[in-house]
């Protein structure tokens, strides 16, 4: 029992307050009496602690694509902590870091062969980060310091993450602690051209041009790097219009600024591909990942980086400073060894081209729901979707958190921000799964209004 004791009470817990719980408003947790308390899970559904099984519409948050309890995961972990449960990798290393490094770097686009390894999304951009500012003092442009972000953009909580972040409730409290040089583009979502697109918007690509703005405003010369999601995933799937990554590559590439995807979401085949990069054609500098890489089940994160960048780093002797980052848990062997079934299962059960297949019924199920009462809006891009409610009357976010708990009574485990659903469901989902999702959700919103 979760307190040894066998008489473990989860209301008498959260009431204590012992366990502060993380992205959750004081407000829920003070009005808490009866937390939402998960118990076990398997394949595509969660139990909760009154009993009830419901689907995991995003895949936890985002992370666990090949659903929960994979047997050859379980077997994984278990050999692995028998074997070699834990294993340094500053100076010595071990062979499943070793191996898993050159697997990602094989599935990657090419020119991106080199892999290094942290624990979380939040740490791989902060390595992303600081990989950029690295690159450029070692290429003697240290005066390159500026970093780029976009408004309702999502790079995790670290105080790079946060700075080139654009959502500004997780910035208001920490306004202070900001790093400098930071500025944002404009985010591309604007319902009035684009809302119900089925895919790629065919409107905002020329948004990009406030790359160009900042570039006259500051010049090149003060430019290390342009982070985006190449999808906006936290922020309720705002999908890249026709053109936009591409034309965001040239810009970067004309005026020597590094390109980072932060593919924390989309890495790991939720675009139907290894990565975003695939799908849209348009190769990074660096891509960070986490999540999928260990289906959610022991943390991991990394970077890849081009040739030129790892190149660059490489240049033994000669280099005056050396890249002194990383962290205790880089290259954990449970999360390597955990990987690697994470590929094995992927490559070999076909997942991408599943991915693929169950896009447009996702899309279809997804907007279906058009034409219901109160819906602003429904978008989707590979395997994921958002349905954005019309904010009720009583204030933004109440309908939101009406259609979670109505939700949860029907069998959906939702995530929902303010009044956007977002789904990401597991790859292993069938086509039934997705199509019912939907029609329960049709449910829920009509019984919530
Ligand atoms: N980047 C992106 C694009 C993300 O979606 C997330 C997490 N949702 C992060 C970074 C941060 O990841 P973590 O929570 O593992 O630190």
């Amino acid at each position: 029992m979760p307190n040894g004791t066998g008489n473990f009470d989860p209301v008498a817990a959260v009431e204590k307050g012992a366990y502060w719980q993380p992205f959750t408003a004081t407000r829920v947790l003070q009005a808490n009496s009866a937390p939402r308390t998960l118990v076990s899970a398997k394949g595509a559904y969660y139990q909760t602690l009154d009993g009830k099984k419901v689907f995991d519409t995003l895949s936890g948050l985002w992370c666990t694509p090949l659903g929960h309890g994979h047997p050859l995961i379980a077997e994984a972990v278990k050999a692995q902590v028998e074997t070699l449960d834990f294993a340094p990798c500053f100076q010595v290393t071990h062979e499943g870091a070793l191996s898993l490094a050159q697997r990602i770097a094989d599935m990657a686009p090419e020119g991106m062969n080199h892999v290094f390894f942290a624990n979380s999304g939040s740490e791989a951009v902060d390595t992303a980060l600081k990989v950029a500012l690295g690159y450029h003092r070692l290429k003697g442009a240290g005066n390159r310091f500026r970093m780029i972000g976009r408004e309702r953009g999502y790079h995790g909580v670290g105080f790079g993450g946060m700075s080139v972040g654009g959502i500004l409730s997780n910035r208001k409290m920490f306004a202070a602690g900001m790093m400098p040089g930071v500025d944002h583009l404009r985010h591309t979502y604007e319902p009035q051209h684009m809302a119900f697109t089925r895919g790629q918007p065919t409107w905002g690509a020329h948004r990009v041009e406030d790359l160009e703005r900042l570039v006259a405003l500051h010049d090149a010369s003060t430019i290390a790097a342009v982070i985006v999601e190449p999808v906006q995933g936290s922020t309720g799937v705002i999908v890249p219009p026709l053109g936009y990554l591409q034309r965001l590559r040239e810009i970067c590439t004309q005026h020597g600024i590094l390109l980072i995807f932060d593919e924390v979401i989309t890495g790991f085949g939720r675009m139907g591909a290894p990565f975003a990069a695939q799908r849209f054609g348009v190769t990074p500098d660096i891509i960070t990942f986490a999540k999928a890489v260990t289906n959610g089940v022991v943390p991991m994160g990394g970077v890849i980086v081009t040739d030129e960048i790892y190149k660059t780093f490489m240049m033994g002797p000669k280099s005056a400073i050396e890249f002194c980052h990383g962290y205790t848990y880089s290259g954990h062997p449970l999360a390597a060894a955990v990987g690697h079934v994470v590929l094995d299962v992927m490559e070999g059960e076909g997942l991408y081209e599943r991915v693929r297949a169950l896009e447009p019924v996702l899309e279809d199920a997804a907007h279906s729901l058009k034409g219901l009462q109160n819906i602003a809006d429904i978008r989707n891009i590979g395997l994921t979707a958002a349905v954005e409610l019309k904010p009720a009357e009583a204030g933004a976010g109440v309908r939101g958190t009406a259609v979670f708990e109505e939700g949860l009574r029907q069998g959906l485990l939702l995530r929902v921000t303010g009044d956007i659903i977002s789904f990401g469901p597991p790859f292993i989902s069938t086509e039934q799964e997705l199509k019912d999702m939907m029609l329960t959700l049709r449910n829920v919103i009509e019984t919530v209004g």
